[in-house]
């Protein structure tokens, strides 16, 4: 299938060295090859690609080889006999070369038992229709786009549909649903119809996945435009529940005597695309996906209200085990995104005018540099549709973050330690390892943040001297 008017619009891009001299070889060698999946689809949607997939009909590997050879530099070839492909870097993109492969799948595994094939055989394995178009290098219909399945149309009515029967796709690798709802979630898509309603029946096949490959697509999700629409399609299809359940478990509203409270599913995924408008930083975005992951386990019904009291603490504590079994790194992310849920509610406190400069001293003590990303939180955290509420919100945080900036700037606390160590706490009042000495650094560290005692050593040490003498050694 040829478009012409397409050919004009891959001029530019198909000028690339690389490509001609590839195509040079072929015509030698009277091979074909072309270039396939997300490069000609990124390439059509002007997306930046860093990678460029080139499927040969016979060996990639000798394709790889000969086209470094003739490009200038000294260019590395990295082979991967495992997979048959070939690949070299040239100018800072990826040249990945790949035989054309037919496959055949059992059941249990997602990995296929391949064999050499045709151009239309490697497309047809290919997981939606907008990844399945190729252009041609060969000289006599070099820039033609082969695109068995519309693909260009989907690209254009931005539809996400899979080149075969979808029960045959997803049943034969069930990583392509959820790289469908990725793809719909990045570029803003719809699913077809009939690919979702395989997905609801295929959804539990995800079960042979790993849980790599299931973190690496919501990663994707996750840094996409609006993640909420990643979210709630998982939710549709029935996956959420399967590869996700606290967050699944976020969804629906209660009603008792008439009292509701919001669906906090929807109030997450919401509060994720605010913060995806104001950050790129993934973890500070996973941090908004998981503030309120504590709610299911801490409401209540009290007085004719709900409550969700120690939500914050409930969710800080939840990570640790959602993370290992997602495969979430156990490291500082970890940490900093625990330190976000478990701080999520205290500005809001602290906008009222009577609050004291302990409390936002406090406060800047517990989030340290993490401060500024905790308020980004915060103010993504407002949902209401009432704009009269949400103007109130807003203001308030203003007014914190200046009360932070005003008190920080006098006392530098972001970063501070108490001036006495537990080491020092131990000699001097002649305490082992214990309690004890945590108990007496806390007292310290607290009456400076309140103002009781100057942020000195001097002042530190009196104060601990006499708190020993009140507080220890009392059996
Ligand atoms: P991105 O690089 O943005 O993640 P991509 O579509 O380029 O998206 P890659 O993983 O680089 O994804 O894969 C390149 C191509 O290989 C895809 O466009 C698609 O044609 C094919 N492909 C990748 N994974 C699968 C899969 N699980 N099943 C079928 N085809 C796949
Ligand atoms: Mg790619």
């Amino acid at each position: 299938m040829k478009h012409k008017s397409e050919v004009d619009k891959f001029e530019f891009a198909l000028d690339n060295p690389v490509f001609k001299v590839i195509s040079d070889i072929l015509d030698k060698n009277k091979k074909e090859a072309y270039l396939i999946g997300g490069f000609v689809r990124d390439l059509i949607l002007k997306r930046n690609s860093k990678d460029v997939d080139i499927v040969i009909v016979g060996s990639g590997m000798e394709l790889a080889k000969q086209t470094a050879r003739q490009l200038k530099g000294n260019i590395k070839v990295s082979f991967f006999k495992n997979f048959g492909t070939a690949m070299f870097n040239y100018k800072g993109i990826e040249y990945e070369f790949v035989g054309a492969r037919k496959e055949s799948y059992s059941r249990e595994s997602r990995n296929p038992v391949v064999e050499n094939g045709s151009l239309q055989d490697d497309q047809n394995r290919r997981d939606l229709t907008i990844n399945a178009l190729g252009i041609s290098l060969k000289k006599e219909n070099y820039g033609e786009l082969i695109d068995p399945f519309n693909g260009l149309d989907d690209i254009k009515n931005k539809v996400i549909c899979t080149p075969l029967e979808p029960d045959i796709t997803f049943s034969d690798d069930p990583l392509r649903m959820m790289r469908a709802v990725r793809f719909a979630s990045q570029l803003n898509f719809n699913i077809d119809k009939k690919t979702f309603d395989s997905i609801k029946k295929n959804k539990s096949r995800i079960k042979i996945i790993t849980k790599e490959r299931i973190i690496e697509e919501l990663h994707k999700i996750v840094k996409s435009p609006k993640p909420s629409i990643g979210f709630k399609l998982l939710y549709d299809v029935g996956l959420l529940e399967l590869i996700f359940p606290e967050l699944y478990k976020l969804h629906g509203v209660e009603i008792r005597n008439g009292v509701s409270h919001k669906d906090n599913f929807l109030h997450t995924i919401l509060v994720v695309d605010n913060i995806a408008k104001n950050t790129d930083n993934i973890w500070l975005r996973w941090a908004a996906v998981f503030h309120d992951i504590g709610k299911p386990r801490s409401k209540k019904f009290v007085n004719n209200i709900w409550t969700f009291h120690a939500h914050d603490a409930i969710g800080k504590n939840m990570l640790p085990s959602i993370f290992r079994k997602m495969k979430l790194p156990l490291n500082d992310k970890l940490k900093y995104i625990q330190k976000l849920v478990a701080l999520h509610l205290r500005p809001i406190h602290l906008s009222d005018s009577d609050i004291t400069d302990s409390a936002i001293r406090r406060l800047l003590f517990d989030a340290g540099n993490e401060v500024d990303d905790l308020m980004t939180l915060c103010e993504a955290d407002i949902t209401s549709s009432k704009e009269y509420k949400v103007k109130k919100f807003f203001k308030n945080f203003a007014i914190v973050r200046q009360k932070l900036k005003d008190v920080e700037e006098r006392d530098a606390i972001r970063n501070w330690q108490p001036p006495i160590e537990g080491l020092e706490i131990m000699k001097t009042l002649n305490l082992p390892p214990s309690k004890d000495v945590g108990i007496v650094k806390d007292a310290i560290k607290d009456a400076i943040l309140d103002g009781e005692i100057e942020n000195s050593y001097q002042a530190a040490h009196k104060f601990m001297l006499n708190y020993a003498s009140k507080h220890l050694n009392k059996e």
